[in-house]
């Protein structure tokens, strides 16, 4: 067995319930490390989003992506860059920046249904792979900063980009991925409708299929996709889309499991990779300690995961899973937030889970 190394890693807390969210995050990570013999892992907090702005006038402070290049990886709370004030309103919001800036092209979002979850279908265990670079909420550098222009007042264009590089990257993060579980791939485009993009998004998918024949394969429409979720989540395994059509998605898929304040995602790429909850900022819930703290936890623990594999780590692997199995313990005692129909406080319920994982450890 490899040593275990200490890790480095950031932490942005968002807006709206991140410094609800990720703190609690932080902490279980913590609890999680020890109890798994690993070395503690070393934190820095840096500034992000709508409190970067009052302190250092821009919601991406350079500091904070020079920082970023010199962690293991980082643990980044919701932004409601909806409620920035101009120019920042306008300009790329936070989290797309980072992913922009560090190339991180996959999103990887997992909807499991956990046993007493209040899951619309239960065993429903899927994972979106998201591309995250083009599609519809495509490059913003054209169209001056922007996917989306307006040649007069009266007319908005957008505009969507799919390019074959792109494709055939995320096809085999979703291949290999599909390797690793079930073996059961399914693409999800509008080529009947956007045969261009979308069209060229399934052929390139398909023709990367050729190389992993023990993946079985198929295929919907993006608006029939929705109605295999509502009902038969669980007959799904990977899924690979584009951008927008995986950004909805994952909303539905992470309720169709219980809730969208379940639903964790990482954003990668070979060499850096992010913890981010699939939801966002959630702002009508914000500062009540309501906010359900397990997709972001569970972000963080495929944060632990990543790590592992790039550096053959089985301490933090074992990390990894003390957070995962504590989470279920935690449902399964009937502990849970308001979203699934419990009445624990977000930071009852980190507790909650810290103490399982103390027992457990
Ligand atoms: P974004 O564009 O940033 O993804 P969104 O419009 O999809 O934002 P969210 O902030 O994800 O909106 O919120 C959608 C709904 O889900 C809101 O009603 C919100 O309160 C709820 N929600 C989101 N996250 C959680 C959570 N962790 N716990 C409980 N409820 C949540
Ligand atoms: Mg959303």
């Amino acid at each position: 067995m490899t040593e275990s190394k200490q890790y480095q890693l950031a932490v942005l807390n968002g807006d709206g319930i991140g410094p609800e969210i990720v703190p609690a995050s932080v902490k279980i990570l913590d609890a999680a490390m020890a109890a798994a013999g690993a070395p503690a892992i070393a934190w820095t907090e840096l500034p992000l989003g709508r409190s970067a702005i009052d302190t250092h006038g821009t919601a991406v402070p350079a500091e904070t992506l020079e920082a970023l290049n010199n962690v293991d990886g980082w643990l980044l709370g919701p932004h409601d860059s909806a409620s920035y004030p101009e120019p920042h309103k306008s300009a790329l919001n936070p989290s797309g920046t980072i992913r922009k800036h560090f190339g991180l092209f996959a999103n990887i979002r997992p909807s499991k249904a956990f046993p007493g979850g209040n899951a619309i279908v239960e065993g429903t265990d899927l994972v979106i792979v998201r591309e995250n670079t083009e599609g519809f909420y495509a490059d913003r550098n054209t169209f001056a900063g922007t996917g989306e222009f307006m040649p007069t007042p009266d007319v908005a264009i957008m505009h969507g980009i799919i390019t074959r590089a792109a494709t055939e990257r995320i096809a085999h993060s979703a291949f290999q991925l599909a390797r690793s579980r079930s073996k059961q791939l399914t693409i999800v485009h509008k080529a009947n409708v956007l045969k261009m993009t979308t069209g060229l998004f399934r052929d390139v998918c398909k023709e990367v299929a050729a190389q992993y024949p023990d993946v079985s394969v198929n295929d919907f429409h993006i608006d029939a996709m929705t109605v295999h979720l509502v009902r038969r989540a669980n007959k799904f395994d990977v899924i690979v889309t584009e951008n927008m059509f995986g950004d909805i998605l994952s909303d539905l898929a992470g309720e169709v499991a219980g809730s969208l304040g379940i639903a964790p995602s990482i954003n990668s790429s070979d060499t850096h990779a992010m913890a981010q909850a699939s939801h966002g900022s959630a702002p009508d819930i914000a500062g009540k300690n309501i906010a359900n703290p397990i997709a972001m936890i569970l972000s963080s623990a495929m944060l632990l995961r990543w790590l592992g594999a790039k550096f053959g780590d089985e301490k933090v692997l074992a990390a990894a899973e003390l957070v995962e199995k504590a989470i279920e313990a935690t449902v399964l005692d009937g502990t849970a937030t308001k979203d699934m129909g419990g009445t624990s406080g977000t930071s009852e319920f980190a507790d909650a889970v810290a103490a399982h994982i103390t027992i457990r450890g």
